[in-house]
């Protein structure tokens, strides 16, 4: 099978135009199975950024005026077309991040879920609207309005592009606001293509604007902006927390989504072997560049020696390769730069005192693209690197334990707390394990699956706030309540 050798825009999207930036810069975007070009796009700069968020701001009160209704047919209008071109995006994706298409596929199918679930929540919004809070006093009545709250400023990483794009986009629009995009300038083809379709169903000029460019300049400009009522961020902790701070400076609603370093936990009463399919699932994923990448795995000792045996024996028969092709189970790391990184993670695993269990290195048979063997370390330190921070790529650390209570305080040692694991076949230490972790979202004895009807995010520097579900949504509204006095 080929690459995609579609069209994809490479300029940037303002005001219902697609436009040139401002500077004759542009961008190399590669390819990383290949290592190839796979096309160039603007490198916008500050002024075309505020140039985006003044269309922002000219469309916002038109916007916020239309009702649920109207909003609700554009936003099922983007499912659709998402749909019709589901193929040339999947494959799209996999060309600039190089998952797997059938990978690819999912994140297709999550965005038109997406879209398809805030069109329905836009719907209900103008029933909702006005409803009366029950007071303890007659002489007076209340009524609750939810209003959008502006212009939003929207930033997304690269390891899920479309979709993280969707889960704020979908919301915002949803919600009466009018957005600018800033996707990653390592993935912006994805986020290129979505305008395509956006700008295809004709949402009014200005509601949805995209600006290509580098996180250092367009997105602290458009972090900065004073037009901007809000902004949402998904990405690392360490930007995260400069977001947030530049923010402060003019009083900006911030939602964060950040990392995580999350553990999955194997009780000896567990389904051994779904409890090895979902843990290489959720590690092997997208190469393990996942934010919720159960990258911690915790065995109980009992039962480790056989289901270490076992797990090694699975990975090492991943088959890892062209991301098109139908048999690839792991394809690259997205960018040269993550690649370098992980591998530095590897050094200092080995310089640890843990013990590589498989993988470390480049597969003998892939000589070009960021390829990296899926990777086990176990007997890790508690305090090492390796245990302790983000590596973001196809590595997983393990440890044992001896009881259920030492199993939750492994766990719960982190400074994130996005998702966890939980593989047991006692429903009691489910619900009790459940309880205890400090973490956003358990799956328990289930790989990684996600509903727009249910949350995302997590606790301690994982996130501010939660996408997904009626939760998303209320993150790009304000409250209003309107008290008048009852006339007797
Ligand atoms: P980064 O934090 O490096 O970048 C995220 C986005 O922020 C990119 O668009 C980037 O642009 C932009 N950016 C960079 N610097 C600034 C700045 N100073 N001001 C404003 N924006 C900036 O993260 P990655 O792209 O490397 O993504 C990986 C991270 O994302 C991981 O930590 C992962 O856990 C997290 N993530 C969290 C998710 C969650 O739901 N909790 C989901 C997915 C990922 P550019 O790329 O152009 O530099």
């Amino acid at each position: 099978m080929s690459y995609p050798t579609q069209q994809f825009h490479p300029q940037i999207y303002i005001g219902g135009k697609w436009c040139d930036a401002q500077s004759d810069q542009r961008a190399s975007i590669i390819n990383p199975a290949t290592e190839e070009l796979l096309g160039e796009v603007a490198m916008a700069g500050k002024a075309d950024v505020h140039a985006a968020v003044s269309a922002a701001v000219a469309a916002k009160a038109a916007w916020a005026d239309t009702s649920g209704q109207v909003r609700a047919g554009y936003l099922r209008a983007i499912a659709q077309a998402v749909l019709a071109q589901r193929d040339q995006l999947a494959q799209l994706q996999t060309a600039n991040n190089g998952k797997p298409l059938a990978e690819a596929a999912i994140d297709v199918e999550d965005v038109i879920a997406t879209f398809n679930y805030y069109a329905d929540l836009a719907a209900e919004l103008d029933a909702e609207q006005d409803q009366q809070v029950s007071l303890p006093s007659s002489d007076y009545r209340a009524n609750l309005r939810r209003e959008p709250c502006g212009v939003v400023g929207l930033i997304v990483p690269w390891n899920f592009p479309m979709v993280t794009a969707a889960w704020k986009v979908a919301p915002a629009l949803a919600a009466g606001c009018t957005v600018v995009l800033k996707p990653s300038e390592i993935t912006p083809l994805p986020e290129l293509a979505l305008a395509a379709i956006i700008d295809q169903v004709r949402l009014p000029a200005g509601v949805f604007n995209l600006v290509t460019g580098s996180g250092a300049e367009v997105g602290a400009a458009l972090v900065a902006h004073p037009g901007l009522s809000k902004v949402s961020f998904t990405g690392s902790t360490a930007i995260g927390s400069a977001v947030m701070k530049s923010a402060a400076d003019d009083l900006k609603g911030v939602s964060l989504e950040l990392g995580g370093k999350s553990a999955a936990l194997v009780f000896a009463d567990a389904d051994i072997e779904a409890a090895l399919d979902i843990v290489c699932g959720g590690i092997f994923f997208n190469c393990g560049q996942m934010c919720s990448a159960t990258s911690r795995l915790l065995v109980d000792k009992s039962i480790a020696e056989n289901f270490i045996a076992r797990l090694k024996q699975r990975i090492e028969t991943i088959v890892v390769g062209d991301p098109l092709a139908s048999a690839t189970q792991m394809g690259p790391i997205t960018s040269a730069q993550q690649y370098q990184r992980v591998q530095q993670y590897i050094q200092q695993g080995l310089a640890s005192g843990a013990r590589l269990l498989t993988g470390g290195g480049r597969p003998a048979d892939l000589l070009k693209g960021y390829f990296l063997a899926p990777t086990v370390f176990t007997e890790v330190p508690l305090d090492s690197a390796i245990w302790r921070e983000e590596i973001f790529g196809p590595v997983l650390c393990v440890n044992t334990f001896d009881t259920e209570d030492e199993a939750v305080r492994i766990a719960n040692d982190s400074d994130f707390g996005l998702v966890a694991t939980l593989l047991t076949g006692d429903e009691q230490r489910a619900a009790r394990v459940s309880a205890a972790l400090q973490v956003g979202l358990v799956w328990v004895n289930s790989g990684q699956v996600i509903f727009p009807q249910t949350s995302w995010g997590g606790m301690k520097k994982s996130s501010i706030g939660r996408e997904l579900g009626p939760w998303g949504m209320h993150a790009f509204q304000e409250i209003k309540h309107v008290i008048s006095a009852v006339r007797k």
